[in-house]
């Protein structure tokens, strides 16, 4: 048996990088998985590569209907949310805060705090009157410190450790853990578009990372299966970096 065996997920950015490699995990370790994204095509295609087994949803996270109906339709299909990787998020425009637009920050506050904090908003219900569930909200690096030129993406990463504290506290009582994960430079679209607009290759980038590489898609995978698992039950509230050793520089 999987370590997730019989247990539902729900994965939002579930077509993107990080989401889609989470789900095959999950896939592997038993669990049924819901993948909700913004584009239909990107789903078509995970659900393609996934095997077929997985329930896609078309929304935007950033919207209350859109986020009550991807949970109203796992709730449906499967009758419980057991795991909700809470991971949606979008980069934002590369520019110092005196030039940026504030259509484009309140944009990045959209997708990336109020898209968690309605994800929570929605899902907690389900999870209460299971009385269990495990949520892992995906914050960055970012999160915890500063960087030059994406103020919009650093502001709402640091949003997101703020939910995740809150909403731990608040859900304890349920037997419902929440937790943050904090990755450094991944391998995905998002790191493409970042080097692009911050004008730096990934071998410069990856100067600056004690182990000397990007993070890939499984390593965060295999930190989210863990926290979703009952081999972290003791675990919620807390921030975990996966940072290939930039925290010790
Ligand atoms: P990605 O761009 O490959 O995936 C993000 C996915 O989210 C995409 O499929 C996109 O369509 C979807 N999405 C965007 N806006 C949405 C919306 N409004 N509603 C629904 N879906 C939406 O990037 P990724 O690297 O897989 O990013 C996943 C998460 O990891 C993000 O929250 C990102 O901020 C975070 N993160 C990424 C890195 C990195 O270096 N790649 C590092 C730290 C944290």
């Amino acid at each position: 048996v999987g370590r997730l065996q019989d247990k539902v997920a729900v994965i939002t950015g579930g077509a993107g990088g990080i989401g889609k490699v989470t789900a095959q995990h999950f896939l592997d370790e038993g669990a049924s998985v819901v993948l909700v994204d913004l584009f239909e095509d990107a789903l078509a295609e995970a659900k393609k590569e996934l095997g077929g087994k997985v329930l896609t949803v078309q929304a935007d996270v950033s919207k209350e209907e859109d986020v009550q109906k991807y949970v109203d339709k796992t709730v449906e299909q499967f009758g419980k949310i057991d795991i909700f990787f809470n991971n949606a998020g979008i980069e934002g425009k590369v520019a110092p805060i005196t030039e940026q637009k504030v259509e484009d920050f309140d944009k990045v506050i959209a997708v990336n705090v109020r898209g968690v904090f309605l994800g929570l908003q929605k899902v907690l219900p389900v999870m209460i009157k299971q009385k269990s569930g495990s949520i892992i909200n995906t914050s960055s690096v970012a999160g915890l410190g500063g960087s030059p030129n994406v103020s919009p993406y650093i502001t709402s990463k640091h949003a997101v450790v703020g939910l995740t504290k809150a909403a731990a506290v608040e859900s304890a009582p349920h037997g419902i853990r929440v937790n943050s994960i904090h990755p450094s430079p991944v391998n995905t679209r998002m790191m493409r578009s970042l080097e692009t607009g911050l004008e730096v290759d990934e071998a410069t980038m990856a100067k600056s990372i004690p182990l000397g590489r990007y993070g890939e898609s499984d390593d965060i995978a295999s930190l989210v299966v863990f926290l979703a698992s009952d081999e972290s039950t003791f675990i919620t509230g807390s921030q975990y970096r996966i940072d290939g050793g930039m925290a010790a520089l």
